[in-house]
């Protein structure tokens, strides 16, 4: 008789599947970011109320990267690295729109995707007022 530890694994090897679906680490899809980088939800996001559930209270964000960071320096450590460079890189085209597909299917003339330029948000320095 087998010991009782013996239990056939019927899936073995698809961990990475089941990765994608937890919620956890879930990480926004870039439409929602998108979404957060009108001006409006950009500065909600960026002065966000103190949650002591979110990492850094909430106070250290990435818009472009919906990441929380613990302090200013994690935060600025960010912004120079490989990830986030990317992403300003894969935001900067616009997103498609339904008028967009509509050129590209050969109805009304072809306009590429227009590029705009993104920028790292300016790190919080107190309350100083264009004034
Ligand atoms: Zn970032």
């Amino acid at each position: 008789m087998p010991g009782p530890y013996k239990r056939k694994k019927y899936h073995y090897g698809d961990t990475h599947l089941k990765k994608r679906w937890r919620t956890k680490r879930r990480k926004k899809d870039l439409d929602q970011i998108n979404e957060d980088l009108k001006p409006e939800k950009a500065a909600e996001l960026l002065d966000q109320e103190v949650d002591l559930d979110k990492p850094g209270d909430a106070q250290f964000y990435c818009l472009h990267c919906a990441r929380y960071f613990i302090d200013e320096k994690a935060m600025k450590e960010h912004f120079r690295t490989k990830v986030h460079k990317r992403r300003l890189k894969a935001l900067e085209a616009e997103p498609y729109t339904i008028e967009e597909s509509e050129r590209a299917a050969g109805h009304g003339s072809f306009v590429p995707a227009k590029k705009r330029k993104m920028e790292t948000q300016k790190p919080i320095e107190g309350d100083d007022d264009m004034t």
